[in-house]
């Protein structure tokens, strides 16, 4: 394995972000992190130190880019860098374009693009001081095609595609960026459906689940590539799954 890094993650509450944070704590990364329910956070801070791994966390709102600024500042202060940060909040409350649901739309494109946006905005200005860095942003098999009542939360993944194709691009060499994309995972994403049809047609599809652990392993992998390897895509899906 590679050095130990300082690895932010955002959206580690549940699912994918708690199971990386745990992960990478265990491989000894020093891993900071954020989300609204800060209770939830403390207990995993908590459960990472008594299995001797670093972790701390601060309060944090992806979508106020004040907030991610302070959250990156804050962890570049207390472990003197920032060398990963992973993009992973995010909401999926689907729905038909006619049910016209526009504050979740809203919700989406803030939490999603804007949240992603704003890690970006906070991280990169560190990371070319330091002379490198990592995003990992957390896309989805919606980044790859639309499906009924997932227009919205598919265009918000096409756009963390994009927005991470242009920045590895605009990247010399210093800065890494990792698009990892998973297929059903087991975590609260269902949880904000507040459309009934939606809900329902996603009991079906989430019956064939990966582990959140399975997305942790490939975040570790490309993060403890050596630092002139840019691992830039990664989709992971179920074996079973045909989607
Ligand atoms: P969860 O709902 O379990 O986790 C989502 C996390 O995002 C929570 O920790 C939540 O924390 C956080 N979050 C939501 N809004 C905000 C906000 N405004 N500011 C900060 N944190 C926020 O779902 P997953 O673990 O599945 O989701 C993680 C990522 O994986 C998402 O980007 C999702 O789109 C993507 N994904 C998931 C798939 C799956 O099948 N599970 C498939 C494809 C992609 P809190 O509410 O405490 O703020």
């Amino acid at each position: 394995m590679s050095e130990h890094k300082v690895v932010l993650i955002t959206g580690a509450s549940s699912g994918i972000g708690e199971a990386t944070a745990r992960k990478l704590a265990a491989d000894g990364h020093h891993v900071f992190i954020g989300a609204r329910r800060t209770e939830r956070l403390e207990h995993l801070v908590q459960e990472i130190g008594d299995a001797n791994g670093g972790a701390a966390f601060r309060k944090l709102d992806v979508t106020d880019v004040a907030d991610v600024q302070s959250f990156v500042e804050t962890a570049r202060e207390r472990f003197g860098r920032v060398d990963v940060v992973v993009n992973n909040a995010g909401v999926m409350p689907l729905s038909p374009l006619a049910a016209l649901n526009i504050d979740e739309w809203n919700r989406m494109l803030d939490v999603n693009v804007r949240g992603v946006l704003n890690g970006i905005a906070a991280a990169l200005p560190v990371m070319r001081a330091q002379g490198n860095g990592h995003f990992v942003n957390i896309a989805s098999v919606g980044a790859y095609e639309v499906v009924p009542t997932a227009a919205v939360y598919c265009a918000t993944k096409f756009a963390v595609r994009a927005i991470s194709e242009g920045l590895r691009q605009e990247s010399s060499g210093d800065v890494r960026v990792t698009v990892v994309s998973p297929g059903v995972t087991e975590s609260e994403l269902a949880d904000s459906i507040s459309d009934d049809m939606a809900r329902e047609d996603m009991k079906a599809y989430r019956a064939v689940a990966l582990p959140a652990a399975a997305i942790a392993n490939a975040i570790a992998f490309a993060i403890d590539q050596p630092a002139d390897v840019d691992v830039n895509e990664i989709v992971v899906r179920p074996a079973a799954s045909a989607q």
